[in-house]
């Protein structure tokens, strides 16, 4: 039975500036959070894709890869409102029961909604109403399975504009042309886990018991995969709902833009290792600056679920961008929330990062475990290391609102 209906905007914040600036059609961009060799894309049109250019690719890199390639520095605003408009346009075909990340929602399939031609014909609806409504450059890939891990899953098959059905009885083959690490739910982790139990394969992770998987996860989401990826409806559970972050107040010598600046990636830097020692990926960044004299600032973003310290860096900044260059900045708080766990099935959301930037991440944690904070860090912190020492507890969940009102 089809229940599920995922809508997957593809290469959305590329799409969102080709669609406002027609100029930009056809053409390959990189969103980036600033115009400099050194930051990295935060997302790829198509027409770079083609070329190699993918979301974390070094800028200096992408221009080796596509000398064509246009920088567009990203405008978050405008996305939010895209992200708007998109939920009203998919509102005119279906209900949208989640939004799940800024480009992308899903939608219960109910009633006779639930034969394949009617679920079709709803998911070109669907792609009609975005376009008519927001944009012809507004793409998307539509998945249509029994549960919404399998919806998920489906939009990951084709792209762009892909239309993919899983039924049932295409279970499990339809999955075997997938990598284990393409399948939501398994991030690094729990491929290495995977593979220390002799599953290599998606195949081989489809014949393999229910007291298997139990076993490799050690715990209840194991079995959930396993029902999952038979087409069960499970539930949906929050297993973890929390926060990480840290408060700094300012010493004198960093009250200014670029020392608050320099605190807030320090303090992310200690966020994202504590988030990746938790087995975590949040989907909410929040940076609140506090400034002498009572005023305040504050950002909050939602992202694609990460643990990775090159993207949440590259929201950071993009984030301080708009952080006001007047006043004396006096305390900095900043917050990875909405997380939930890597390798949880909780988790559809997961992008996988891929193995070199599993590593380099891990790489961070390791050398700064065994020689010492600040060993090895992202530039971006440079000028506030000897601020916000290792030492506080990251256990410490601070509550913006009562800590902005101290
Ligand atoms: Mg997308």
């Amino acid at each position: 039975m089809l229940r599920s209906l995922y809508v997957d905007l593809n290469s959305y914040f590329a799409s969102v500036e080709q669609q406002a600036n027609p100029a930009l059609r056809g053409k390959p961009i990189a969103i980036v959070p600033m115009i400099a060799d050194t930051t990295v894309a935060i997302a790829a049109s198509y027409e770079a894709k083609r070329r190699g250019v993918t979301t974390g690719t070094m800028i200096s890199e992408a221009k080796k890869l596509c000398p064509d390639l246009i920088l567009v520095t990203a405008h978050h605003t405008r996305y939010v409102d895209y992200h708007h408009r998109i939920i009203d346009a998919v509102e005119q075909v279906i209900h949208v029961k989640s939004v799940n990340s800024i480009d992308e929602m899903v939608c219960d399939l109910t009633g006779s909604a639930r034969h394949r031609d009617k679920a079709i014909s709803i998911a070109h609806d669907v792609k009609q109403s975005i376009k008519e409504r927001v944009g012809s450059e507004m793409l998307c890939s539509v998945g249509i399975a029994p549960n919404d891990y399998l919806a998920k899953t489906a939009t990951d098959m084709q792209k762009p504009d892909g239309l993919v059905v899983i039924e049932e009885e295409d279970l499990p083959q339809v999955l075997y042309s997938m990598e284990l690490r393409d399948l939501c739910g398994i991030g690094s982790r729990m491929y290495q886990r995977l593979y220390t139990h002799g599953i290599y394969t998606v195949e081989m992770l489809c014949s393999a018991t229910k007291q298997q998987l139990h076993t490799v996860w050690g715990g209840i989401e194991g079995e959930r995969l396993w029902a999952r990826i038979r087409g069960q409806d499970v539930p949906h559970v929050e297993t973890h709902k929390s926060t990480v972050g840290q408060s700094h107040v300012l010493s004198p010598s960093l009250r200014s833009h670029d020392g608050a600046t320099g605190v807030v990636h320090r303090l992310l830097q200690k966020a994202a290792t504590r988030l990746r020692q938790y087995g975590l990926v949040a989907a909410e960044v929040t940076i609140s600056v506090r400034f002498l004299g009572g005023e305040r600032w504050k950002c909050a973003w939602d992202i694609t679920p990460t643990q990775d310290i090159v993207q949440l860096t590259a929201v950071m900044s993009s984030m301080l961008a708009e952080l006001p260059t007047s006043g004396t900045p006096f305390k900095v708080t900043i917050a990875l929330n909405k997380v939930s766990p890597v390798d949880g099935m909780s988790q559809p959301l997961f992008n996988n990062i891929g193995p070199a930037r599993e590593s380099l991440n891990a790489s961070i944690d390791s050398i700064n475990k065994k020689y010492g904070k600040n060993t090895l860090y992202l530039g971006t912190a440079w000028n506030a290391l000897s601020s916000a020492p290792m030492r506080i507890a990251f256990t410490h969940i601070p509550d913006i609102e009562t800590d902005d009102d101290e």
